[in-house]
């Protein structure tokens, strides 16, 4: 498992401008994973996925990010009318 990792990392060596840009890039999958499981259980307990507020029920956001949500989807649908 290790040494499939490492051989992996060494064929795809590349060169990033700067540590922070190598660590997100070669940790992408492992931070995508984790930002999700983050996601999935804040839905699970009931709390709101952008603050720490308890959400409403049945949606993953309080009644402050809902209401804020709303206000997305209308400014997207505006731009795609435009
Ligand atoms: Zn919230």
């Amino acid at each position: 498992m290790l040494k499939r990792l490492l051989s992996k990392l060494k064929r795809k060596k590349k060169e990033y401008p700067n540590r922070f840009l190598k660590h997100y890039h070669e940790n992408k999958k492992k931070l995508l994973k984790e930002r999700k499981s983050l996601y999935n259980q804040k839905k699970e307990a009931g709390i709101c996925v952008r603050c720490n507020k308890k959400a409403l029920k049945d949606i993953i956001f309080c009644s402050y990010h809902k209401n804020m949500q709303k206000g997305y989807n209308k400014k997207a649908r505006t731009d795609i009318q435009k």
